[in-house]
């Protein structure tokens, strides 16, 4: 018989490792707080709680927008922790603050489950296609039993170190990918107004010293406004939050992330928050 896994959180990056759990054969169930994404996961079973998804699981992952999200999920009547089968590993691969997990893992361990921290690096596409990198924070036993189905979503699996490893190293990436995303809209539009060819300019950007995979994506986004959601702006800002909430515990004061933090804040103001990070450039464009 397949192995019984549960997937709590079925939005932009859920619903393409669904899809890669149920091509390795996985026996998957889906809870989604709006029931119709979690519907129309073809091959899965539905799952009107998350207490109700998590029976019978042997692994059990959350991909959720925040700390709020990961807490109700978990925690709240009907919550997965209380449900979760004895034996059953924990993954929270939501970029949540290392405090949350701290906080969950005590929890869990309160009820002799373990916890890995594994949130993950790539976006919409990599999770469709199975590619994403998995920064795991946790034990070598846990990680052992979560091995199976974490490969099933993955290109990469990189343990950190014990529980809150993973977040802080997510923090920590996402907080230089922040900072690009803000300084590259900057770049983007003074391109734009100083008379040099946009895209010579943006291929020769993506090819020196400045360039990055992030850049060659987010550029091209920025240049044609194609802000279909592959990351949402507002998850940006949050990720912003808690990385600097958390360099400040080791007395690092993230300035460059505080000033990027305003562009994206600027453009949660105007209504983006909705729509992909790429469109942090918007309100630079109308100024
Ligand atoms: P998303 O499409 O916005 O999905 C968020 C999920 O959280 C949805 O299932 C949503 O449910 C649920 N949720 C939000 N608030 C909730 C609440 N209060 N109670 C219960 N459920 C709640 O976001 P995503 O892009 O999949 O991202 C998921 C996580 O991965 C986030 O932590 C994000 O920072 C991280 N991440 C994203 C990317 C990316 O490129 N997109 C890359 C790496 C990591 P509803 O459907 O009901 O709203």
């Amino acid at each position: 018989m397949s192995e019984n896994v549960a997937l709590l959180g079925v939005g932009t990056m859920g619903a393409g490792m669904a899809a890669n759990l149920l091509k390795a054969g996985f026996s998957l169930s889906v809870y989604n707080r709006t029931a119709t994404k979690a519907r129309a996961i073809d091959g899965a079973r539905f799952a009107s709680t998350p207490a109700e998804a998590v029976l019978d699981a042997s692994v059990i992952i959350s991909m959720l927008a925040d700390d709020a999200a990961s807490r109700e999920v978990w925690l709240d009547e009907n919550g997965a922790l209380d449900a979760a089968a004895d034996g059953a590993v924990l993954v929270e691969s939501s970029t949540v603050s290392p405090a949350w997990i701290a906080e969950l893992a005590m929890l869990a361990g309160r009820r002799g489950l373990d916890l890995l921290d594994a949130p993950v690096t790539g976006s919409r596409l990599q999770a469709e296609a199975g590619q994403l990198s998995f920064l795991v924070g946790g034990s070598d036993s846990a990680l052992k039993k979560a091995i199976p189905v974490l490969k099933a979503m993955s290109k990469e699996i990189v343990h950190f170190g014990p529980v809150g490893s993973g977040a802080k190293m997510k923090l920590i990436n996402n907080f230089l990918c922040g900072v690009q995303v803000a300084s590259l809209a900057e770049g983007l539009v003074w391109i734009e107004r100083s008379g040099l060819d946009r895209d010579k300019a943006l291929a020769f950007l993506k090819g020196g010293a400045a360039g990055s995979p992030l850049l060659g994506a987010i550029s091209a986004r920025m240049a044609s406004q194609n802000y279909a959601v592959n990351f949402l702006l507002k998850l940006m800002r949050k990720d912003l939050v808690y990385a600097e909430s958390e360099a400040a515990q080791c007395n690092v004061d993230l300035k460059t992330s505080e000033i990027a933090r305003t562009l994206f804040e600027a453009a949660i103001e105007q209504g983006l928050g909705d729509q992909d990070m790429a469109s942090v450039i918007e309100p630079l464009r109308a100024r």
